[in-house]
């Protein structure tokens, strides 16, 4: 093969997974790297160099950018609302990885280096009112963001400017804000709220318990951009010329519950909702202002919820029957996936 050699780190999660598939697509060589061992991976790509190993040692991130035209840093350990709260040590060690990463990059001079930042780098007070004005770029400052998880972001979001700007490092940032699709965490405690929605869903159509536990008051507002859209988007901002963070997210506001509503009415199923006011529940509102992707690639996230909520809840659906044994069908779409 002769294309360019493209580095997916965190390739074997969900996001990565993705990207690597991708890639490939578009004639580049690839070498993925997780530090998950190889049967844990969403998706294991044919004729990809398939690396297991840990991104926080410096030494695995020389290695891993060795030769590199294109380095795409998705690994860190993250998960939905329920892990970020809880687990905000862990969240903030991913500033090994993204600081190696950068340092491992920079040495091998690489040609470009993508980071994923999130919307959760976003101040607090601008996400207290479920009734949002969607975020822009600048409201990431005065710097109040999420605890843990958020604050490493913005970081390692500055270690890349600073990179960039001190060594002539070409990096590229993007805020994403929730995405979801298939491959992806739908069980186990890392898995966000589309997944779960999916996941709680299929397992009141498989054992008739018509009941389903909602985090907070079901009120709180956010956007979800599916994973096609977020692919897309990572090879915009890549080979773009904003060196600037910006929302890569979609501008699709819903509610908790008219996400629960969404997917019942893919399930073709009504359940009793009960509120846990007590879970992990983040913030008010979020949504994301698509003023500058606009104005800089004339493009932003367009995949319509239902449409990619229908495509995950089949994937799911899938799963959870090869795991249970269990026989919930898919919707009528013939939208499904060949579930490992
Ligand atoms: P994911 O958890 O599915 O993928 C991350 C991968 O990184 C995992 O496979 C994990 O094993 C790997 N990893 C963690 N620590 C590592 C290490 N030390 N060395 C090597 N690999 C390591 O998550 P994802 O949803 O695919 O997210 C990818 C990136 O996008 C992350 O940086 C995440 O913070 C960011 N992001 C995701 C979302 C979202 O909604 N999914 C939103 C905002 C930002």
């Amino acid at each position: 093969m002769s294309g360019k050699l493209a580095v997916v780190a965190g390739g074997g999660g969900f996001i990565g997974g993705h990207l690597v598939g991708d890639l490939l697509s578009k004639g580049y060589r690839v070498r993925s790297v997780d530090v998950k061992p190889l049967h844990e991976w969403y998706q294991v790509h044919e004729g990809v160099e398939n690396v297991v190993a840990d991104l926080k040692a410096l030494e695995h991130c020389h290695a891993a950018c060795r030769g590199a035209d294109e380095v795409y840093q998705l690994a860190a350990d993250m998960g939905g609302m329920g892990f970020i709260e809880n687990n905000k040590a862990l969240c903030m060690l991913s500033v090994l990885t993204n600081t190696h990463m950068l340092i491992a990059a920079n040495e091998a001079k690489v040609g470009k280096f993508f980071y994923s930042s999130s919307a959760c780098v976003y101040n607090a007070d601008k996400q207290k009112e479920a009734n949002v004005v969607a975020l822009r770029e600048e409201d990431a400052y005065p710097a109040m963001p999420e605890d843990g998880y958020g604050w490493e972001k913005l970081f390692s979001e500055r270690m890349c400017r600073h990179f960039r700007e001190d060594f002539g490092l070409y990096t590229r940032v993007a805020r994403f804000h929730n995405v979801y699709g298939p491959f992806g965490t739908w069980d186990g405690g890392r898995e966000k709220a589309p997944a779960a929605m999916c996941r709680k869903i299929i397992h009141a159509k498989a054992t008739g318990d018509h009941s389903i536990e909602i985090w907070g008051t079901g009120e709180q507002t956010r956007s979800f951009m599916y994973i096609d859209d977020c692919i897309n988007g990572i090879y915009k901002f890549m080979h773009g010329e904003c060196t600037e963070p910006l929302n890569l997210g979609s501008s699709e506001l819903v509610t908790i519950n008219q996400l629960v509503d969404i997917v019942e009415d893919i399930a073709g199923i009504k359940l009793d909702r009960s509120y846990n006011l007590d879970a992990p529940k983040g913030v008010n509102g979020r949504n994301s202002d698509n003023t500058l992707i606009q104005k800089h690639f004339g493009w932003e996230p367009s995949i319509r919820l239902r449409d990619g909520m229908e495509r995950t809840y089949n994937w799911i659906a899938g799963e959870y029957n090869a795991q249970h044994g269990t026989s919930v069908e898919p919707t009528g779409t013939g939208i499904t996936f060949a579930n490992a």
